[in-house]
């Protein structure tokens, strides 16, 4: 009995993992033509000062307006675009499309706003990412001071010197890097000082809590008083109450992101909300 069930698990095991190969398979094709098809979108989620109040720019955040699912977050789809490297097209189509908005917002009166684009660690290595870059600039005509790059503390953290002869290509054409997500990678603070980026942002995860829990707190402060030494700006993301923002005033932490200040957002309505159309 137990050599039959061992040999059941097993065919079941294999099937699933079949089922599962089979489901991953299905959804590479379906990103595949939902490439070719144009059914990517971008939203775009307000960056805030939080002394003033004021919208300074966006994060570009992309979404899947799948024929079968409806509209699909990055989450869901990400992970098989770097793992079938379809990342590569969709991260350039990205990069793309980020540009042409900011272009208009830039033609329509507002030359103060940013738009910060977030690039995977594959992309970065197995794409040309500095090419892409450029490409989209010229494309689109956009300022690469206005553009802003964030990448991942993983990114960061292998093949240190090609990597930072990328970011140093990158931070010729005038763009800016932002570390995103910073504090759940590999939190070494010496890269801080060796690839000289402009921005941190400081992850939902030390943010959500900071009213309730201590240690949350005294972490995002930390940050907040490191960033400020080395002349970074920082970024809290993931602020969802008034009490949180509060916080983090107290904190005097430069900008944030969240739902307090705004969701992520069609380009229409995120046009509306500036002012630009
Ligand atoms: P991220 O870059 O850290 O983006 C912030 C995520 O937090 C977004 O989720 C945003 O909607 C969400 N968020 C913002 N404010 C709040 C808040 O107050 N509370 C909560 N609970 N969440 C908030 P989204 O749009 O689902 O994107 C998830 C992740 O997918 C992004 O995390 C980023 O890593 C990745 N992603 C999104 N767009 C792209 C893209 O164009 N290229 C690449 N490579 N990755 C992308
Ligand atoms: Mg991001
Ligand atoms: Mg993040
Ligand atoms: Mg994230």
């Amino acid at each position: 009995h137990a050599k039959e069930a061992g040999r059941n698990a097993f065919r079941f095991y294999t099937e699933r993992m079949n089922a599962d190969a089979q489901e991953r398979l299905d959804l590479h094709g379906r990103l595949r033509r939902g490439l070719e098809r144009e059914e990517f979108i971008l939203y775009y989620q307000p960056l805030v000062d939080l002394k003033s109040g004021l919208v300074v720019g966006a994060e570009a955040l992309v979404r899947w307006q799948s024929p079968e699912q409806g509209l699909v977050a990055p989450g869901h789809f990400i992970p098989a675009a770097e793992h079938s490297g379809l990342i590569v097209p969709l991260g350039e189509w990205v990069l793309q499309e980020a540009c042409r908005e900011l272009v208009c917002w830039h033609a329509q009166g507002g030359r103060q706003f940013s738009m910060a684009v977030n690039i995977s660690s594959i992309q970065f290595r197995r794409g040309d990412v500095e090419e892409t870059v450029r490409r989209a600039l010229a494309a689109s005509g956009a300022t690469p001071a206005a553009l802003e790059l964030e990448l991942t503390e993983s990114i960061l953290i292998d093949g240190a010197e090609q990597v930072l002869a990328t970011i140093k290509r990158l931070q010729a054409l005038g763009v800016r890097l932002a570390i995103d997500d910073f504090g759940t990678g590999y939190s070494s603070l010496a890269y801080l000082k060796r690839f000289a980026v402009d921005k941190l942002k400081i992850d939902q995860s030390f943010v959500r809590d900071i009213v309730t829990d201590r240690d949350d707190a005294a972490i995002v402060r930390a940050v907040i008083q490191m960033a400020g030494s080395l002349e970074l700006k920082v970024v809290a993301e993931g602020v969802e109450t008034e009490a949180v923002a509060a916080a983090l005033r107290a904190m005097n932490c430069d900008l944030v992101q969240g739902y307090h200040f705004g969701r992520p957002m069609p380009a229409a309505e995120f046009r509306r909300l500036i002012g630009v159309a």
